[in-house]
């Protein structure tokens, strides 16, 4: 069946859950999963058009698939951009961004608080290949101009970071970029588009986490590079082709349904981590809430230029202890003393879930390196939820009750 031409012009929730429905023969009004490897081929000659990319046409799904096509449109439209492509997880994006953009002798200039293994990947892994990566302050755009050189081919940014939630200035980086003739690359993993489009301020590529709140209720792993057709068609189609890293079916009708619902969690979740940011700020025990939607917070006023007047639904807060090791008793308190909220490193999820990043996601960071990243024994970082805000108080102060300053 046709389907229908959409007008121009739509709002971003409608795009979310009309771009991409493409009816069968049979008319269904919700997305079809095509949870198939291989396609049907009409003939040789047909076969051997579509192999030769002389024709558009499905052959085998490490290649693409209808259910994956649908989300990259869908993701694209929701972006801006012209076009995405999908990936196994987030990291499978990184990695093909990395190798459709570098080779031996290029330079990166990258943010020191970006995801780790994302530093991981970058500094180490695309080292072993003569990649030069240079990692700066988060937030100080001289930082990154002093970083620049003759062959840096790529800026790539994260904002808001994990956890402490620092923000950068997309457009001030896109500038610099380009200035010397270089890319600049977004993961908009915590923002989504429902909140930031960083190709609104300059940004070149986006990439993603499908993992976290495309998903939004922890289910599959997934990624995503949206950008422009002639990196997105020509230069990474052919890597996720030969390389693999391709987005299972399945997988893809999970974050292609998901994304039906993003806009109103990301509005539910960041007014929930609003809400209890402002009330951990008047809690005793707490030493420093970090959350771009608080007027505390150094970076408030771009946050909230770039994030559509929105926070986010991740923040995290420091609490008070004589020293490291008291900050950690009581930061393992507070998480252990929880009823509703997960105990989890995961974070995009409908369920709220608290974890503790010294000991977790960053616990393989030495103690100066932490230190120097300002992720101290007694931070707790909390992934807001849908759970209703006076249950998710009640059972912080389950924990916090009697931590004094
Ligand atoms: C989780 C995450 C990734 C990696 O995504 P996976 O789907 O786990 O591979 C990349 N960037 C950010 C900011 C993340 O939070």
């Amino acid at each position: 069946m046709k389907s229908k031409q959409l007008p121009d012009n739509l709002h971003r929730d409608t795009l979310a859950v009309r771009v991409a429905l493409e009816p069968s023969q049979y008319g269904e009004n919700s997305e079809a999963l095509y949870l198939t490897s291989g396609f049907l081929q009409p003939d040789a000659e047909t076969s051997a058009r579509r192999f030769a990319g002389d024709e558009e046409g499905y052959t085998y799904a490490r290649t693409s698939n209808p259910t994956v096509t649908s989300f990259e449109r869908r993701l694209a439209a929701l972006e801006g951009t012209q076009a995405a492509i999908g990936a196994s997880t987030g990291m499978g994006a990184i990695l093909m961004m990395c190798m459709g953009l570098l080779k031996a002798g290029d330079h990166v200039v990258c943010s020191r608080s970006m995801f780790g293994s994302t530093i991981a990947l970058i500094g180490r892994e695309f080292g072993k290949f003569g990649v030069e990566t240079t990692f700066v302050s988060q937030t100080d755009v001289n930082e990154w101009k002093a970083a620049l050189r003759p062959n840096t081919r790529l800026l790539f940014a994260e904002t808001p970071t994990n956890p402490l939630t620092e923000v950068c200035d997309i457009a001030a980086l896109a500038d610099l970029a380009h200035g010397i003739g270089a890319l600049l690359a977004v993961d908009n993993c915590f923002c989504t588009p429902a909140m930031q489009r960083p190709v609104d301020f300059g940004a070149d590529l986006i990439m993603h986490s499908g993992t976290k709140y495309l998903d939004g209720q922890g289910r599959v792993m997934a990624g995503a590079i949206c950008g422009p057709s002639r990196l997105i068609v020509d230069v990474f189609g052919p890597i996720v082709r030969t390389a693999g890293m391709t987005l299972a079916p399945f997988n893809a009708w999970v974050v292609l349904k998901g994304l039906e619902t993003l806009g109103i969690r990301m509005r539910a979740q960041s007014a929930n981590a609003l809400a209890v940011a402002q009330w951990l700020e008047t809690q005793p025990g707490v030493a420093r809430v970090y959350y771009p939607g608080l007027a505390s917070h150094p970076q408030h006023e771009l946050a909230m230029r770039q994030q559509s007047g929105q926070g986010g639904a991740v923040l995290s807060f420091d609490l008070h202890g004589s020293d490291a090791e008291a900050s950690r008793a009581n930061a393992f308190r507070v998480i252990n003393s929880t009823q509703v909220v997960s105990i989890a490193t995961n974070l995009g999820d409908t369920k709220t879930i608290i974890s503790h990043p010294a000991t977790t996601s960053h616990g393989r960071l030495s103690e100066v390196q932490r230190q120097a990243a300002g992720i101290g024994q007694g931070l707790i970082r909390l992934a807001v939820g849908l759970d209703h805000i006076d249950d998710i108080k009640a059972d912080l102060l389950r924990g916090l009750d009697g931590i004094q300053k």
